[in-house]
């Protein structure tokens, strides 16, 4: 299998945040840089046109030729000014060296003038006033030197850029910072999983005490499938231990039988006894293995149910035919029967109605009545199964359907205690459950719940 390259949760948060984080950056520094540029553009020209205006004011056209009053300032903190004539010429004003003022004329926008490997920006405004007086076109020029005025709005600029870089990096910070408080937890829970699958140590929680609710989902979800199977690991264990201790029994009687029979047994008469003994030890030995091996399959999905629709009713009036016969006509059943069909393994039903049935029955002293209620509600067919026996106590009831749970051991040597586990786990395969209630030496009461379908 193709396994892809993995990497921490703070890196892959950190760079891709920072990767996300550059770009758009990127994209703003752009732009900012862009706006900046038209912001200086803009305010170059206004401030540069304000003052041709106000120097223009400072000329006169007096006898036929232009004079600059007093007031006039050829020069100014860097900007020079000029009053230009129509072909361009310079008649009043300072240029800076070298710059050609007369390919310039005409154009009234800010333009930028090269001139010997430095930049200038330039505008050029037309005079109204003086152009009618003199009666020839008469321009104001402002000139300055682009490194002196950009250095001033440079400044917005570096600003954003510097902002873009802070930015990254408070990005990059917040992010390995929050990105950590994800996966120490998550390590933390990992090394906890590690430590419980060396050491075997299932009683182990994971915790989790932080503000992420899909951390503490995440930990809470864990330590729920560690308690379950905390708990299936107690009972295999306690299971093993009741296999080997039901088992102990029999096979005890066997051998001391078997002993008996070699060292004592003399008359065929005592050798009889001693292999009916024997028989009775294996038979049961045997139904347990059975049951056993029953449950085991059950359990482990080794019985796949066929199901077919079936007469419940039908079902369970043969089981009562069968113990009336057995019991010798001391069992009475009350039948109630609602017609009740559904969807089953009709194999593994008879198995189970039969364990609930027998129960009632065995835990009845006889001569006794057994009631049957079926009937059916909107989803499932139920079959009830009532007796007048000798009834549970209430806190054995959570227990009737653990392997080998016998709520009354010294009263009835009989069953193994699997009866109730079987028909526990056919009852579950069919999606349906047992219900029981019941009250301390007045009787029981079965019911089993069924999905229709
Ligand atoms: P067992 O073979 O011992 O009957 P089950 O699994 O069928 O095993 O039943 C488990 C225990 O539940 C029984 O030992 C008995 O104590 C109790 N029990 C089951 N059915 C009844 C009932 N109808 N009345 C009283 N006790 C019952």
């Amino acid at each position: 299998m193709r396994r892809i390259k993995q990497v921490s949760i703070t890196r892959y948060i950190t760079v891709y945040l920072i990767a996300l984080v550059a770009v758009i950056s990127v994209f703003m520094a752009v732009f900012v840089s862009f706006l900046a540029d038209r912001m200086i553009h803009y305010d170059i020209q206004s401030t540069m046109g304000g003052k041709i205006v106000e120097n223009m004011r400072h000329v006169q056209y007096v006898g036929g030729k232009l004079t600059a009053e007093e007031d006039f300032e050829s020069e100014d903190d860097g900007m020079y000014f000029q009053v230009l004539g129509e072909d361009g010429r310079m008649i009043l004003g300072k240029n800076p060296k070298g710059v050609d003022t007369k390919e310039m004329v005409g154009k009234q926008k800010l333009y930028i003038v090269h001139q010997n490997g430095r930049e200038y920006y330039a505008i050029t405004r037309v005079n109204r006033r003086l152009t009618k007086e003199a009666d020839s076109i008469i321009y104001g020029r402002a000139l300055v030197e682009k490194e002196n005025i950009d250095s001033k709005y440079q400044v917005v600029k570096y600003i954003s850029y510097g902002s873009c870089i802070a930015f990254v990096l408070i990005v990059a910070f917040c992010s390995h910072f929050l990105s950590k408080r994800i996966s120490d937890p998550l390590m933390q829970m990992s090394k906890t999983a590690e430590t419980i699958g060396e050491e075997g140590e299932l009683s182990r929680r994971m915790e989790y005490d932080g503000k992420i609710k899909e951390l503490a989902v995440l930990a809470d979800t864990n330590n729920q499938m560690l308690e379950s199977v905390e708990n299936m690991f107690d009972r295999q264990k306690r299971f093993s231990s009741d296999v080997a201790h039901e088992l102990r029994t029999p096979l005890t009687v066997l051998l001391a039988q078997c002993e008996y029979a070699r060292e004592h047994a003399d008359t065929k008469e005592e050798f009889d006894d001693s292999i009916d003994v024997i028989y009775r030890q294996a038979v049961k030995t045997n139904q347990i293995v059975a049951q056993l091996l029953k449950l085991n399959r059950l359990e482990n999905g080794q019985i796949i149910p066929e199901l077919e629709e079936a007469d419940l009713d039908e079902i369970l009036c043969s089981i009562c035919e069968d113990e009336e016969w057995k019991n010798e006509g001391k069992v009475k059943f009350r039948q109630h029967f609602g017609g009740v069909a559904a969807k089953v393994d009709v194999g593994l039903c008879l198995i189970l109605f039969q364990n609930i049935v027998q129960n009632a029955v065995k835990y009845s002293s006889l001569p006794a009545t057994v009631e049957i209620l079926t009937y059916t509600t909107e989803e499932n067919v139920c079959v009830s199964v009532k007796d007048y026996g000798c009834g549970i106590k209430e806190e054995d009831i959570a227990k009737l359907f653990d392997p080998f749970y016998r709520a009354d051991k010294s009263r009835n040597s009989e069953g193994f205690g699997l009866g109730l586990s079987i028909a526990d786990r056919i009852v579950t395969m069919h999606r349906g459950r047992i219900e029981v209630e019941s009250k301390w030496g007045e009787g029981s009461t079965f019911t089993v719940i069924l999905p229709k379908n």
